[in-house]
């Protein structure tokens, strides 16, 4: 659990100092706070998404994919309970009467929240306290900070929010039947399988690694995503992983070894043209009659 206390005392004192400038770096204060709500949340799903998987990067789009991917309640409001007494060792599995007849006492608390509406806010405090408005006329005159009265207003509904998130006792990462596999370099990578979509890119969480897979639905297999590259001096062949050459820029060249006679083979993005007719084949129209 992250903790939220000192972001919400330097925003309470910024605010009660009230300057121009105090308020835009309450503003500020109050942009790194719902980051690091959204983040935290990123970084207990790690086990189950990789950053390569993520597409694109605001707060609320993370948490977003969190939801899609990892956790349907990863910013939900519930609360875990545990029973008092263990299931005893050696016992039959419980059945749903046993499950309601025990006594449960509450482990934590996820306070959840909108990602809209926090997005919208994380916007919000950018819009009005971190640029000042763009002059429209030679008269308009160009500020030193925003509008005070606006900024306060937004920084106190978000410090409302951040207030509220913070009495939350637990973050967790959602329950349901997993599936895992072993990926080329050796990481053990999971999802939740209700969550998973017929052909899907699954990438390694392992930050180091370059491989990804398809997911297939009906075997539940997780296909490895490679080019075959077959080495033109010895014909042995080499499965490179796709989102190597994926990320590959337009202007580099990818080097690697052939596996069978050690020659260095590169590959590279080259522009294709495509075109329905082929001018270099004469169709029998346009042959000239004699
Ligand atoms: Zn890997
Ligand atoms: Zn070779």
């Amino acid at each position: 659990m992250i903790d939220l206390q000192p972001s919400i005392t330097a925003i309470e004192n910024l605010l009660r100092d009230g300057s121009e400038a105090s308020l835009t770096y309450a503003a500020l204060e109050c942009r790194l706070a719902i980051e690091r709500i959204c983040y935290e949340r990123l970084r207990i799903a790690h086990d189950y998404i990789s950053n390569d998987d993520l597409k694109k990067w605001q707060p609320k789009d993370i948490v977003n994919v969190l939801i899609q991917e990892v956790d349907r309640n990863a910013a939900a409001t519930f609360t875990y309970f545990i029973s008092r007494e263990p299931v005893p060792e050696g016992a039959s599995p419980p059945t749903v009467e046993d499950f309601e007849q025990s006594e449960y006492i509450p482990f934590g608390t996820q306070i959840g929240f909108d990602p809209g509406e926090l997005g919208k806010l994380w916007n919000a405090l950018a819009n009005l306290a971190l640029h000042i408005s763009i002059p429209e006329t030679r008269d308009t005159p160009v500020t030193l900070y925003g509008e005070a009265e606006r900024i306060r207003k937004k920084v106190s509904e978000a410090l409302e929010e951040i207030k509220r998130i913070s009495q939350g006792t637990l973050l967790a990462t959602g329950l349901g039947e997993e599936v895992s596999f072993d990926c080329h370099c050796g990481t053990k990578n999971k999802r939740r399988l209700g969550l998973l979509k017929n052909g899907q890119t699954v990438s390694c969480i392992n930050p180091g690694c370059d491989e990804s897979y398809t997911y297939l639905e009906d075997t539940l297999e997780f296909g490895r995503r490679t080019l075959a590259i077959v080495c033109r001096r010895c014909g042995s062949q080499q499965d490179v992983p796709k989102k190597k050459v994926e990320k590959l820029p337009k202007d580099k060249r990818l080097y690697f070894s052939c596996e069978g006679c050690g020659e260095e083979i590169s590959i590279e993005w080259r522009p294709m043209q495509g075109q329905k007719t082929n001018p270099l084949v004469a169709s029998p129209e346009s042959t000239p009659s004699p």
